[in-house]
């Protein structure tokens, strides 16, 4: 854990001078995107300076509860109105993600504007496109570390139960409710401080996995009775969706938010992958156990990136090929694979 007392004092210096302030975050955010963002709108908020919350695409309707959401405009909504706000920002937070190219529909408007870009991400690998970086991989997400670069600021006080509803969605979401990537005493401490504030966990934890529709629910049931293979010579599980799976579920937005996770839980998979039809291309979900990094190998064959433990891409073929090609990519990885399966037992 490292934020450099420089990198404050730069942000305050950034925070009182900068008029125009717009917080971005990553395509097809999850509970930590949004959380991590709102966060930051309400802790702007509460110190009198006015910002807008800017998120690519739609957002799983489980998240859309979330204070301050109202207040969030959507790119793809209206990309016009969205260009003059980008251009006239003097000062941009780019929240969980690690490189422009994540926003996908307006990475080029962010590398024309004129504005400082201060990146507050949890990922791997940053790019070089940032002026000011908090950029810290041993936190669980990115609310967890904005959290304690707002503490370090001594803007601790300043967490209302909103605000603590936002950070807590991103680290409960980024954990699998406490389950994964928290072994920091610092993450339960703050995960505590934030229920100092009156945040009603129960409630939280409610609002985002208790809502499913019927027909996501019948959907992850085809991903796990149909759709869903098992490579034991590969300690290795996949499940893909097609577009025709995903129409005759009624898909919406995050419906397959998740997924991934049930293929890895199976004993004795130590990698898990999810396909997903999506017209053009073929979107690869990534998880594992151990030490064996889908964030790599994402970024060898899928022109992805991500954690460790947790990773996407894209292919651009159609699904059986993709599914034919995953499998052939496996054996030159079986040795590393086991290895980190042995190691994590
Ligand atoms: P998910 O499978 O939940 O979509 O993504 C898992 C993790 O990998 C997230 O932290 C996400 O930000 C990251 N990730 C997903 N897709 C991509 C991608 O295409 N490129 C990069 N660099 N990271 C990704
Ligand atoms: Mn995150």
């Amino acid at each position: 854990m490292s934020i450099s007392e420089s990198s404050i004092t730069y942000l305050k210096k950034l925070l009182d001078e900068k008029t125009d302030v717009l917080i971005t975050t990553h395509y097809n955010p999850d509970g930590d995107a949004i959380g991590s963002s709102l966060a930051m709108y309400h802790f702007l908020s509460s110190k009198g300076i006015p910002s807008k919350v800017l998120i690519p695409n739609e957002l799983p309707s489980f998240l859309k509860w979330m204070p301050g959401m109202d207040q969030a405009i959507i790119y793809e909504d209206n990309p016009e109105r969205c260009n003059a706000i980008i251009a006239s920002a003097d000062l941009i937070f780019c929240m969980d993600y690690n490189a422009l190219s994540r926003v996908k529909l307006f990475t080029d408007e962010l590398k024309a504007s004129d504005a400082t870009r201060v990146i507050i991400d949890h990922h791997v690998q940053p790019e070089n496109e940032f002026d000011l970086m908090f950029s810290v991989t041993n936190v669980s997400s990115t609310a967890e570390l904005l959290y304690q670069i707002l503490d370090e600021a001594g803007f601790a006080d300043l967490i209302t139960k909103d605000m603590a509803e936002c950070f807590f969605v991103g680290i409960m979401t980024d954990t699998g409710s406490f389950s994964f990537a928290c072994n920091r005493p610092e993450t339960f401490q703050i995960a505590a401080n934030l229920i100092k504030t009156g945040l009603d966990v129960e409630r939280v934890h409610r609002m985002v996995y208790d809502t499913y529709s019927e027909s996501r629910m019948r959907l992850l049931g085809q991903c796990l009775g149909s759709n869903m293979k098992v490579l034991p010579e590969y300690a290795t599980a996949y499940i893909w969706l097609t577009l025709e799976d995903l129409e005759k579920y009624d898909y919406q937005q995050g419906d397959t938010e998740g997924v991934v996770n049930y293929a890895l839980s199976i004993q004795n998979v130590a990698v898990a992958a999810l396909f997903t039809e999506r017209g053009d291309r073929i979107r690869v979900s990534l998880r594992s156990k151990g030490g064996f990094s889908v964030n790599e190998f994402a970024r060898t064959h899928f022109n992805g990136g991500g954690h460790r433990n947790a990773a996407g891409g894209d292919i651009l073929k159609t699904m059986p090929e993709a599914l034919l090609w995953f499998e052939s990519l496996l054996p030159a990885y079986s040795v590393e694979i086991h290895n980190s399966l042995a190691n994590y037992k």
